[in-house]
């Protein structure tokens, strides 16, 4: 029981909440610029997150504006893609901003690594500390959190004070759905789950994706939206899931237990996915995509990461949107934080969903366009087995899929996309 003598305070210029990718690229960009900021996070570190572990060149670009020490991580080539009987490598795009190369690295290390980088640029974290409200002043404005530490006895209650807090809570959102933030049901909304197989396959310096999850029998029933994965890590094992994604937020219920039983059962055996081999149980969880979670700042509330829906409709990515919410974020937030008046600090700070509205508003349409055409099993079934033996088409969906087409300038299919993108109203 938490008792008012019990309090303790916490006070900063800014309070994150959450110590994913979004909320560790979000402190560690606001430490770099010198602001004091607060980092609550209700799990303890080292701890794991249900995903694919993949990181392309666009969340290779953002772990460099960060400065991260990457050397030892696993890096691959491309992708391997299977599908209606056929096999491309399609090699990762190495254009003017991004790398040319991915990676891959276990969430339990991964987002540990992001946040100790933010603590030694100067964020300060507080570990075992579950947000359970806001507070806000008499007119509405966000002024903090309410959070609580410790269990049982050693329960207590704290009270976090920030000129502006940051949402980074993951797809739960809880502190910005209490504010009112409601997610947007008619938005994309994937499902995907994954678990780990040692593998003597798991130093391969290429991604796989399989095409071709059935919903039932193998070429007797349909195609679904989406794909599974192999990705391996380079330690022996390797992460193995997959995903699925609706146009909406109501038709997620992928039995995806027996499509991966099913899908696995008819892999090569070379990968080794036995029941002996199996690391850890097969976990699901959802992917909120297309900012289904709108608007990303009010009076004092920015919006980052999974908890504005930011994960992509195309690839069901989410870590490098994150990253770079998150360093967008700091920017907008550190021009606040130099405004002397409400109104000014709310200016700066639009700031910060413009900019995402232009990097991804027009490309997430897309992506919704995309998931409504695959959701068809006939299409789904048509561009695995038609699109597929085109290297020229497949050069360019590579760049739509995973986000890895220039913004500026770059070739005739970076500017087709970024063309497409113009045309659609922005996400
Ligand atoms: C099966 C699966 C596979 C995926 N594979 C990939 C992939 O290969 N590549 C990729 O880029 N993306 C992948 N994703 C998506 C990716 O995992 C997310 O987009 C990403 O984790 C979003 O980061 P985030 O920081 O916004 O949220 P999270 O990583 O969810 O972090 C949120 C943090 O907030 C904390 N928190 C939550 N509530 C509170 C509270 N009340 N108080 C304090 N702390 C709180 C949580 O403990 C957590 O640490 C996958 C997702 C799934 C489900």
């Amino acid at each position: 029981m938490v008792t008012d003598d019990m309090a303790r305070d916490i006070a900063a210029d800014v309070i994150v909440v959450g110590a994913g990718p979004a909320g560790a690229s979000t402190a560690y960009h606001l430490a770099a610029l010198g602001l004091d900021v607060a980092v609550l996070e209700k799990s303890e570190f080292p701890r794991d997150k249900i995903c694919g572990d993949g990181l392309t060149p666009a969340a290779v670009h953002e772990l460099v504006l960060m400065g991260m020490d990457t050397a030892g991580w696993t890096r691959n080539r491309g992708l391997t893609v299977h599908g209606g009987g056929h096999t491309i490598q399609m090699e990762w795009p190495d254009g003017a901003s991004l790398p040319g190369y991915g990676m891959t690295r276990a969430r339990m290390r991964l987002d540990h690594d992001l946040i100790r980088h933010a603590v030694a640029a100067g964020a300060h974290l507080h570990e075992g500390c579950a947000v359970t409200g806001a507070l806000t002043d008499g007119d509405g404005r966000v002024v903090g959190v309410r959070a609580r530490t410790g269990r049982g006895d050693q329960a207590r209650e704290v009270t976090a004070r920030a000129k502006i807090v940051v949402e980074a809570g993951g797809v739960s959102a809880r502190l910005a759905t209490s504010l009112g933030l409601e997610k947007n049901e008619r938005r994309p909304m994937g499902v995907a789950a994954r678990t780990y197989f040692r593998s003597p396959r798991s130093d391969e310096e290429w991604m796989v994706s399989h095409l071709e999850l059935w919903s039932g029998e193998p070429g007797r029933s349909d195609l679904l939206p989406g794909y599974g994965w192999i990705f391996p890590m380079g330690d022996g094992t390797v992460n193995v899931g997959l995903g699925s994604v609706s146009s909406t937020a109501r038709a997620t219920a992928l039995s995806y237990r027996k499509v991966f039983a099913q899908w696995t059962s008819h892999l090569p055996e070379e990968w080794g996915f036995t029941p002996a081999n199996q690391v850890g149980p097969l976990r699901s969880a959802a992917l909120p995509m297309s900012f289904n979670r709108k608007p990303h700042y009010i009076e004092g509330l920015v919006v980052v990461g999974d908890a504005g829906g930011m994960v992509s409709p195309f690839n069901g990515e989410g870590i490098a949107p994150a990253l770079k919410a998150g360093r967008l974020a700091a920017a907008a937030i550190a021009q606040g934080l130099a405004r002397t008046s409400r109104a000014g600090v709310d200016r700066a700070l639009s700031a910060y969903p413009e900019q995402l509205r232009q990097e991804y508003g027009g490309y997430y349409s897309l992506g919704r366009i995309f998931v409504r055409l695959i959701e068809n099993p006939q299409i789904m079934h048509l561009c695995t087995y038609y699109g597929l033996p085109h290297p020229r088409l497949m050069k360019l969906v590579n760049k739509l899929l995973s986000d890895g087409f220039e913004r500026r300038g770059g070739d005739i299919d970076d500017r087709l996309i970024t063309t497409l993108a113009k045309l659609v109203p922005k996400a």
